[in-house]
């Protein structure tokens, strides 16, 4: 496996593989590697023959106040955990490498990066978009495989690479849990003890609300209304939403007999931690 950290190389190294007939398949991450991670890798590397990593903490998509700083990293247990499954060449750019001082293109994707994730993080979505592009330029890949952990990311990626007439093809990945039900998150370490416990409500919020489904309720506000109440009693969190999506356009489900999948999120506040995940409905609707 081999580290590389500039652009300009990484790019040539891309080219080479292309050359020789290679079929690239590119992770893109932002490190502290967790088998939700690794899990892109082992689908990454079902649809190629060589696996490029980038391990990139993004500046760009972190807003004022937000964790940039703060978020862990640890390039040389990353490293290790890479190469123990497969991957090939990690990228792991320079802010510099990346961003010139007089950095000012970005990638704007309209109303979906706005909603959700983009109105509690204003500015997130442009930063992904960006950094993707980029990473997509430099690594031209055949496929690049994103996680359904960051629902609302994929979709937006995916849209930008077809609008944008990107070559490569996006695939997105189930989300990887611990036993318990959280999802796998670099961010879960800031967790204490006992707000670690108490993130599993949000799963378990995510269930009652497939089960209320597949019971036959119809009425999301009072779906709304249960997770709420779920997730106030049993933890400390703070929502900053709970929504319903059509998965394939993400506008909010309004009426559930018009449709046969829902794509629940939520986000929660556990102290500073704020924690991501989602769940898709089925919805059995008699004709
Ligand atoms: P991050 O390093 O958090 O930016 O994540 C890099 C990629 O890994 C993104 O495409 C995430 O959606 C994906 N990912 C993160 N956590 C998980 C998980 N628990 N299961 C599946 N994919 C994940």
């Amino acid at each position: 496996m081999k580290i590389i950290k500039a652009v300009k190389e990484m790019g040539e190294i891309s080219g080479d593989l292309r050359s020789k007939g290679e079929k690239i398949g590119f992770v893109p991450t932002m490190g502290y590697l967790h088998e939700g991670h690794l899990s892109l890798v082992g689908a990454a590397k079902k649809e190629s023959s060589t696996v490029v990593m980038s391990i990139y903490v993004n500046p760009t998509q972190f807003g004022h106040g937000e964790d940039f700083d703060r978020y862990p990293r640890d390039l040389s247990h990353d490293k290790e955990m890479a190469q123990e499954r497969g991957v090939n060449f990690i990228f792991a750019p320079t802010d510099r490498e990346m961003y010139s001082e007089e950095h000012g293109t970005f990638v704007e994707v309209e109303k979906v990066a706005h909603i959700l994730e983009g109105e509690f993080r204003p500015g997130h979505f442009r930063g992904v978009a960006t950094v993707v592009a980029k990473l997509l330029n430099i690594v031209r890949p055949d496929i690049a495989v994103f996680g359904q952990k960051d629902a609302q990311q994929a979709f937006i990626v995916k849209k930008m690479a077809l609008e944008l007439n990107f070559a490569t093809k996006i695939l997105v990945s189930p989300i990887v849990r611990e036993r318990d039900g959280l999802a796998l998150s670099s961010r879960n370490v800031y967790l204490s003890p006992l707000q670690r416990k108490e993130a599993t409500v949000l799963y378990r919020s995510l269930k009652l609300a497939e089960a209320m489904v597949a019971d036959g309720e119809k009425d999301l506000a009072r779906i709304h209304e249960m997770m709420v109440k779920m997730i106030n009693a049993e933890s400390e969190g703070r929502i900053d939403y709970i929504a319903f999506v059509n998965p394939d356009t993400f506008e909010t489900v309004k009426e559930i007999r018009s449709i046969k999948e829902i794509l629940a999120l939520l986000a929660v506040r556990f102290g500073q931690t704020r924690l991501i995940d989602n769940l898709s409905l089925k919805v059995k609707n008699k004709k």
